[in-house]
């Protein structure tokens, strides 16, 4: 028997296969669809999420953390192409090496470093390289990177598979800083592939593609997309939703006075108002700032959320269904197709990458293969 006791956490893998074609299918020709499965992917669970991505082709996998990739490669093995986007932890260069996987160096003296440490142990050290084209986050500037075009001898030495660069403001299409980058990226990858003609260039992440072709370059490297946010705010949606998140309701009560509802009273409901307490807070990912903004969903309705969110439990007004929908009534959604993680998003003040990201562990999850 499934136990749903703890909430039902439906994860639609087809749905984010199809996400993943859809990308595919508007890059340039020519250039390759990774896929960012950083976070256990988002928190849908990497073990699932990736063999699916792979079944469509997927080879290029992006994660975050060390710890991430040599579980990756455990499981996909040396067919795939694995990079670290926060680059070697000082000490663990060799493991990370042997272990296949090609870390983001973002200094000149990482990227010797690294050399240094693979041509002594005689192993290969794929890596990939990063420089800030105005983000002012991960990378290196242009005048060390103007340093590293003139050191023939480490050019010759490194082999550096990508160069990558992230946007940051790919999400707002009008927005000048993305033509800035785009032409302080190009014109570094161009210096840069003179000297390694080999090297691919990585620029683009969900919203990134959606800037156009010129940003696509040769490796795409989208994530939250993937998962069903919204690539393209303000506008519809083009991606799927992935998933439904419904939670068992504990008790339903009929309020016989004008009360207050949950921590700090900060909400009344009046005389006749009936309320229903799911298993679910925000110990499981739910976000609090949601509490008197969000809503649920059942029977075709949107249900408030009444009041504070608890670590594990949060109340809805049902007083909007009817007498036999109230009776039957076992469970509500907070996320599904049409509560999508953007909406709830938006009710918690807070981006659908948090919302996905922040997904409990308590829940029982259920994978939907086709
Ligand atoms: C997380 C991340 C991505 C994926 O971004 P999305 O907006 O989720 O598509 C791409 N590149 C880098 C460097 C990242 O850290």
């Amino acid at each position: 028997m499934n136990d749903f006791r703890e909430g039902l956490l439906s994860i639609n893998l087809q749905s984010i296969a199809g996400n993943y074609l859809d990308l595919n299918k508007r890059l340039r020709s020519g250039a390759k669809c990774g896929a960012v499965v950083k976070a256990d992917a988002y928190g849908l669970g990497m073990s699932q999420v990736v063999p699916a991505l792979f079944r469509q082709g997927c080879r290029d996998f992006f994660v975050a953390t060390q710890a991430e990739g040599e579980r990756l490669r455990k499981e996909l093995g040396d067919s795939v192409q694995i990079v670290i986007l926060t680059g070697v932890r000082a000490g663990a260069e060799l493991e990370c090496a042997k272990a296949g996987l090609m870390p983001t160096l973002f200094t000149l003296e990482q990227l010797r470093h690294w050399v240094d440490i693979c041509a002594q142990a005689e192993i290969e050290g794929p890596c990939a390289v990063k420089i800030d084209s105005g983000m002012t986050r991960l990378g290196m500037g242009p005048e060390e990177f103007d340093l590293l075009l003139r050191d023939r001898q480490l050019l010759a030495s490194a082999d550096i598979r990508i160069l990558l660069s992230h946007l940051a403001c790919a999400d707002e299409p009008q927005h000048p800083q993305n033509d800035i980058q785009l032409r302080s990226f190009k014109e570094a990858g161009e210096k840069l592939r003179v000297l390694c003609p080999e090297v691919q260039l990585s620029l683009a992440n969900s919203s990134g593609i959606f800037l156009g072709e010129d940003y696509h370059f040769d490796i795409a490297r989208p994530g939250s997309a993937l998962y069903g946010v919204n690539p393209i705010p303000g506008t519809p949606n083009p991606m799927r939703p992935t998933v439904t998140l419904s939670l068992p309701i504990v008790q339903k009560r009929l309020v016989s006075r004008k009360q207050s509802v949950g921590y700090g009273a900060t909400q009344q409901v009046t005389a006749g108002s009936w309320l229903a307490v799911a298993r679910g807070g925000y110990a499981d990912g739910i976000i609090r700032a949601q509490g008197g903004r969000g809503c649920g969903w059942a029977c075709g309705r949107q249900l408030p959320i009444i009041g504070r969110i608890s670590m594990d439990s949060t109340t809805f007004d049902i007083s909007a269904l009817s007498h036999e929908e109230r009776d039957s009534l076992q469970s509500i959604e907070i996320l599904n197709s049409n509560l999508t993680v953007d909406a709830v998003a938006e009710h918690a003040g807070t981006i659908g990458y948090e919302v996905l990201t922040s997904l409990g562990h308590r829940y029982f999850r259920r994978y939907i293969k086709s």
